[in-house]
């Protein structure tokens, strides 16, 4: 039975680095018909806020993301929140304490930051030297009457330590590149390095799919895995997968605080979330060499986190928008209608709220769907048909108008005024005007489509009058020619 987890902290606004891992745990447990544990880390009182937690949670719902147990649904192995789970870690860190898995270390910084320097000047490794792995009980007593503080430390085995990752095989880590390292501070407060692995012990998770940021706690947590089966508190090592990174602008790493990868940036934009999802399974997967867009459920069926590639991927706007664009068009038209109605709302919506209208905005929603790439756009696209006036754009307005530009407005008000009122008769009085003038469609259209949306380009200029309506039409260009 797979059991897999998804554990952010909450510590900030979502980032899509976060979305992807979370997206890989769901599809991997989907696939399998297993389980997905959603557990929030938030022992970090410091960083961690109620708001960041009702943030991510609402986050995961907007994504449409489910989980079996976790926050709000509970299960098994509640609670699932690590700020209420401190007892259970106290425990284990004390059993390790009395099965001499772990020892207290007396180490100040200053002695730490010393022998550190010296080990390195000398060439040695320098991460903890094992110092107060043994320390005799007058030593202790000593240092305990000193008043000295101490934290929890676990003892490495001192041999390599090989496992297979799913994502990049066999890896294997030799001891000094894994010191004895810190699982409870000297305030007694418990890290993560202890209280992840033991709750994925607790909860029996069978697979970890995680960050290549993590990587180098995977031989820590495996060798305390290891204490905690003969502890009896874990059953099992589970197996671990690193995903790659994620690298931004200039190929560094996309960083947390990079604007791009804050998951607000596509909610606000407009990004559905098919869009986003699809797009960020690409950073390190995808489903077939020719095929980029997909849905959920395709990616589910066919998830296998053999085929996650090891390499670095690169996070690319523009495909995204693409991506994006490609899940509008596949919507049915209301369900269109409907993503968009944000956007159409205040405080969005530049215009009045009592001067917006349903049934205009259904009639011109078919003409927008097959255009948007992201639904933050519709507001400029569709402001001609509730604002007042069309919206001010100098430069439009500049480049439309031209010397002659009047004359030609003068005609089409002239023959879309005796124009029967649908798309076609509307083009066909456009086309007369400009032909009276010389001038090509193109040409002809530009002034009337300034003077009547504010803009020069835009969704189709006929279906657009013709929703407008003829009266609103005609004093749109009787103004432009005051
Ligand atoms: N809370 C950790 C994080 O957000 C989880 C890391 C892990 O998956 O082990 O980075």
């Amino acid at each position: 039975n797979v059991r897999v987890r998804f554990c952010p902290s909450p510590t900030g606004n979502p980032h899509v680095g976060l979305v992807r891992t979370a997206l890989f745990n769901w599809a991997f447990a989907r696939h399998h018909g297993g389980t997905l544990v959603f557990r929030i880390e938030d022992t970090d009182a410091a960083r961690d806020s109620e708001e960041s937690y009702e943030q991510l949670l609402e986050s995961m719902r907007w994504l449409g993301f489910d989980w079996d147990e976790g926050p709000e649904i509970g299960g098994p192995h509640a609670p699932y929140r690590q700020s209420q789970r401190m007892d259970i870690y106290k425990d284990v860190a004390q059993k390790l304490l009395d099965g001499g898995y772990a020892y207290r270390c007396y180490c100040t910084a200053e002695e730490l930051d010393e022998r550190r320097e010296a080990a390195r000047a000398a060439g040695r490794p320098s991460g903890y030297d094992g110092k107060c792995r043994v320390v005799a009980p007058e030593q202790q007593a000593a240092y305990e009457a000193e008043g000295r503080a101490s934290i929890v430390r676990f003892r490495m085995p001192d041999e390599a330590i090989t496992f297979t990752d799913l994502v990049r095989g066999e890896l294997t880590f030799t001891p000094e590149n894994v010191p004895d390292y810190g699982i409870v501070r000297a305030n007694g407060a418990p890290l993560y390095t202890l209280v992840n692995p033991v709750d994925d012990a607790l909860m029996e998770i069978t697979h970890v799919l995680r960050g290549e940021d993590l990587l180098s706690s995977t031989p820590r947590q495996i060798a305390l895995y290891k204490a905690l089966i003969e502890l009896g508190v874990a059953k099992t090592v589970p197996q671990f997968g690193h995903l790659p990174y994620v690298m931004g602008e200039g190929n560094k790493k996309l960083s947390k605080r990079d604007p791009q990868a804050s998951l607000n940036l596509y909610r606000e934009r407009g990004f559905l979330p098919a869009g986003l999802l699809n797009y960020l399974s690409l950073l390190g997967w995808s489903l077939s060499a020719d095929q980029d867009i997909f849905s959920m459920d395709e990616m589910v069926a066919a998830f296998d986190v053999k085929d996650v590639n090891a390499n670095p991927a690169r996070f690319d706007l523009k495909k995204a928008e693409a991506i994006n664009a490609d899940h509008i068009r596949q919507l049915d038209v209301k369900a269109f209608a409907e993503a968009c109605e944000p956007w159409l709302r205040a405080p969005h919506a530049p215009w009045a709220p009592e001067a917006f209208d349903w049934a205009a905005w259904e009639a011109i929603a078919p003409h927008a769907q097959t255009r948007l790439t992201v639904l933050s756009d519709i507001t400029a696209n569709v402001d001609f048909l509730f604002l007042e006036e069309p919206a001010e754009d100098e430069a439009s307005w500049a480049k439309a108008m031209k010397e002659g530009s009047d004359a030609l407005l003068r005609t089409a008000r002239e023959k879309l005024a005796a124009a029967d009122w649908d798309a076609e008769a509307i083009k066909a009085a456009v086309v007369a005007a400009g032909e009276e003038h010389g001038l090509k469609l193109g040409k002809a259209q530009a002034p009337v489509r300034v003077a009547v949306t504010g803009r020069t380009v835009g969704l189709p200029l006929f279906e657009s009058l013709e929703i407008l309506g003829r009266e609103r039409t005609l004093a749109r260009v009787d103004a432009a020619l005051a």
